[in-house]
């Protein structure tokens, strides 16, 4: 048997991470059992369903480097379909035409709510007189002795009584079909084997179950996996920040760090925190996921995104920089887009999101004369400006404009003036970076290069300065 998986989204508003993390626990099971993962948009609701929102489903989607193996499904075209299985179920004795009026059906609603049971029309043992036009709807005709057990691969056996799910609308009076026909008809006929997904429509796999038995087709395994929850326990909502996938992209969170925390996410293997994609698809089963809700940790997602920002191309950070300065509106020159460049080996250690990557390169864009901030204008006493123009004087000679030999040139003049670094680093530091926040000093100089570095010293040092 060859394992086909699917995410079946519906498009009514933007990727939430709870989503992204669904279709990725779709596509890591399907890979590791060398099967094929498929996309199909729910859009059978015409009205809810937008073409932004299937865009946000695409761009979220690949963003994130998870893609189905083929184009994707709109559920919305296959009606016909839908509508033909239904006259299936009408042949086979499984359905039945229910002309229910609302009123009818509000009365219904309370009889059974009295007698604690679910809703049965009259029509389930009625048959209308031929020709009757009236409107109504097509009703499932569920059993009404006996259990139905699904058999979830997370959540273990799980036992409905037939005398509790209420004989649910296939097809409504205007013809459309509702979403628990629609997606037993497409997980049939795309070749389903797994149906991974949130655990908000486990009561639906007892439906869907029912239905794929009256049709006499096989019942695809099913994995209800827990919702994503909050830092503080509660369901993931806005005041917990963030939650569209965009919103983490523009957060500055890397994709493959976001797959390596989503993977995570109720799903582990032993305390590793960080592994690569392969790995995921080595040891992953969906079998593993923890019952319990996962709990979104931005602590946790900030020390891996760092991870992979540390291990990310150099070229790859700096055009992301590049770009959130653009964003922000910051000048970007020739020259400052080198210095950037230079920058991004020396700061990328200590950035936990591609925004702060923005941060800690400020400094490199800025034009001169960049100008003192208040702090290092009260550090260039007399004394100081005399001690820092020594300092230029000196390293305008420096043979060599490396880390570890400015880092040793700063420490000889240092010991030639008879004072402590700390009494230089601040205030040299200000003149660089012009405020900016800027690496160690050494880095400074290394990422600015040297004109640029005694450049901005001397504008710094200069009367007007
Ligand atoms: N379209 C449903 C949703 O977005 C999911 C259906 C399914 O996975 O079976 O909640």
């Amino acid at each position: 048997m060859t394992v086909v998986t699917r995410f079946a989204p519906s498009p009514t508003g933007s990727l939430h991470i709870g989503g992204a993390r669904t279709a990725l626990f779709n596509l890591l099971y399907a890979r590791h059992a060398g099967g094929r993962f498929l996309l199909r948009i729910e859009d059978t609701d015409r009205e809810r369903s937008t073409a932004a929102a299937v865009q946000a489903i695409f761009d979220g989607l690949n963003w994130l480097g998870v893609t189905p193996d083929a184009e994707p499904v709109f559920q919305h075209t296959r009606a016909e379909r839908h509508r033909e299985v239904v006259m299936q179920l009408l042949a086979r004795g499984r359905a039945y035409r229910d002309y229910m009026t609302v009123e009818e059906l509000e009365a219904e609603r309370e009889r059974a709510r009295a007698e604690g049971r679910a809703i049965r029309s009259v029509w389930r043992d009625r048959t209308a007189e031929p020709g009757d036009n009236r409107p109504h709807v097509i009703r499932f005709k569920g059993p009404l002795q006996g259990e139905t057990v699904v058999q979830d691969l997370v959540k273990g056996p799980v036992v409905f009584r037939n005398i509790e799910l209420d004989d649910l609308v296939l097809l409504r009076s205007d013809g459309a079909p509702t979403y628990n026909l629609a997606v037993v008809v497409d997980d049939h006929d795309m070749g389903v084997t797994h149906v991974i997904r949130g655990d908000d429509h486990l009561n639906n796999a007892a439906r869907q179950s029912l239905i794929y038995q009256a049709l006499d087709w096989p019942v695809p395994a099913f994995a209800h996996i827990p919702l994503i929850h909050g830092p503080d326990g509660a369901k993931l909502s806005k005041r917990h920040g963030a939650q569209a996938v965009s919103e983490f992209a523009d957060m500055g969170y890397l994709p493959e760090a976001m797959r390596n925390y989503l993977a995570r996410l109720g799903w582990g293997h032993g305390d590793d925190e960080l592994f690569t994609d392969e790995q995921a698809i080595a040891w992953f089963d969906v079998a593993d996921v923890v019952k319990a809700p996962a709990r979104l940790d931005w602590a946790k997602l900030n020390f891996v995104n760092q991870q992979y920002i540390r291990a990310a191309d150099d070229d790859r950070l700096a055009g992301m920089a590049l770009k959130v300065h653009r964003d922000r509106g910051v000048l970007i020159t020739r020259s400052g887009e080198a210095r950037l460049r230079a920058a991004v080996p020396i700061v990328k250690e200590g950035a936990q999101t591609i925004l702060q990557l923005g941060d800690l390169t400020l400094f490199t864009l800025k034009e001169r004369p960049v100008g003192v901030d208040e702090k290092t204008a009260q550090l260039l006493t007399e004394e100081t400006r005399a001690r820092l123009d020594r300092l230029r004087i000196r390293l305008a000679e420096a043979a060599d404009w490396t880390p570890p030999a400015l880092e040793a040139e700063l420490r000889a003049f240092a010991e030639s003036e008879g004072v402590g670094l700390g009494k230089i680093g601040p205030a040299l530091r200000g003149c660089l970076s012009g405020g900016a926040p800027a690496p160690d000093l050494a880095g400074t100089l290394t990422a600015l290069g040297r004109d640029e570095s005694l450049g901005r010293l001397a504008d710094a040092l200069s009367p007007v300065g």
